[in-house]
């Protein structure tokens, strides 16, 4: 398979290789996602909504981000040079606002008049949230109960931007269920709201919309970096891994570039290292996956014995989640991108060094991939390393602090 056939994907169904397509019980619904699709692809090269994007990312979001040099933490590893792509810079703090203007400028050009969606971190929530105030959209967000506790700041936030926050109180309150719920709602009101997804996940075309509004990141950052260096690419680049989207975003503009390995981090939560798989305990969706259909597409998923999709576990909630992209699930199978995890305590211990040594607090979400580029430099002298540095950590604060 050579790389370029990455870049004709999905295929007119929405499949990459086996995974992803509409798999959904509901006509209703699978009507919805069809005239989605219908007017996401007429629109996505339309010149006139390209260049309202590009208004929107320069003049409200402050793109481009910069790339950093970590210049202290790559000197005292004295391994490879870690370079980070600052999405923490990106309005609201994390990579999440690329797709969600994108989506709320959809739904304004479809004439909706409002966007329902679900959240984990909360940072979905507020992007979303922030993104509908922008186009004078209503906004309805559904959270787990037990991420409304844990992320209380995003949760003031959305309020304070406008957004109904719905608490979901079934099953494992978290963010399978808040999905669930937010589908739930989408049905009711299909006719007028549009359901923006935080990941690039569901059925087809969010993994492809998401995706392609999320690749910003990745065309950035190769500019970038290739101006950084006086033309060099990337030896490594690596990402988190929750549904896939920051991850997708910066591997999308590197796919072709053989040389360049691209490196998604898992959560391994609470295990030791990923010869465990202790279900409940981790959420490293790829590592220990298995295909099956759920939640409206095909993927690789965690299952439980009942063959439902399994209780996870992160100590950040935005890698919450037992699935990932379908077209992570390609990049695994032809071995295009390669799938490490780090557990919770390796995250936190990354988490405070490139505090302290770089004066950047990043999301415990973004501290996965930092703590691989940790692990992986003193291995690689010489090499460059570049770190999609998801989102900062303001967020985590106070669960950090409770918990160390
Ligand atoms: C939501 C989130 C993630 C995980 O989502 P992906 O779709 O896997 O990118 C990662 N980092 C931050 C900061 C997030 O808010």
């Amino acid at each position: 398979m050579t790389n370029t056939i990455f870049n004709n994907l999905p295929n007119k169904e929405g499949y990459f290789g086996q995974y992803g397509g509409v798999h959904l019980d509901s006509p209703k619904l699978q009507q919805e996602l069809a005239k989605l699709n219908d007017f996401y692809q007429k629109i996505k090269d339309d010149h006139e909504f390209i260049n309202e994007l590009k208004y929107i990312r320069k003049h409200f979001q402050g793109r481009p981000t910069p790339i950093s040099y970590a210049r202290n933490l790559s000197e005292k590893i004295a391994g490879a040079r870690i370079y980070l792509k600052r999405e923490d810079l990106n309005h609201t703090g994390a990579h999440k606002l690329n797709h969600c203007m994108g989506e709320a400028l959809l739904a304004k050009k479809m004439g909706k008049k409002k966007l329902i969606a679900e959240t984990g971190a909360g940072q979905h929530g507020v992007a979303i949230a922030t993104a509908a105030a922008y186009f004078a959209l209503e906004c309805e967000v559904h959270m787990g109960e037990i991420d409304i506790v844990k992320q209380r700041p995003n949760v003031q936030k959305m309020e304070i931007l406008g957004a109904k926050v719905i608490p979901v109180t079934f099953g494992g309150r978290s963010l399978k269920e808040a999905v669930d719920s937010a589908f739930a709602s989408y049905l009711q009101e299909a006719e007028t709201a549009l359901y923006t997804i935080g990941s690039v996940v569901g059925p087809h075309p969010f993994p492809q919309m998401v995706r392609n509004f999320q690749s910003i990141v990745g065309l950035e950052a190769r500019e970038q970096f290739l101006e950084i260096t006086n033309g060099k690419l990337p030896d490594y680049v690596i990402a988190c891994v929750g549904g896939g989207s920051n991850a997708i975003g910066i591997f999308k503009a590197f796919i072709e570039d053989e040389d360049v390995n691209l490196v998604g981090v898992e959560p391994l939560g609470k295990m030791k290292n990923a010869k465990q798989n202790i279900i409940g305990e981790h959420a490293a969706t790829i590592l220990f996956g298995e295909k099956a259909s759920a939640q409206g597409f095909s993927s690789l998923f965690l299952l439980d014995d009942k063959g439902q999709p399994a209780p996870v576990h992160s100590v950040s909630s935005g890698l919450d989640y037992p699935g990932v992209g379908p077209e992570h699930a390609l990049l695994h199978e032809t071995g295009r991108a390669t799938y490490v995890g780090i557990n919770d305590k390796d995250c936190l211990s990354a988490f405070f060094e490139l505090s302290k040594l770089e004066g950047i607090i990043p999301a415990l979400e973004s501290s996965h991939a930092v703590a691989h580029a940790i692990k992986l430099a003193p291995s690689i002298p010489d090499k460059n390393i570049l770190v999609n540095l998801s989102g900062r950590g303001d967020k985590d604060l106070d669960f950090v602090l409770g918990n160390c």
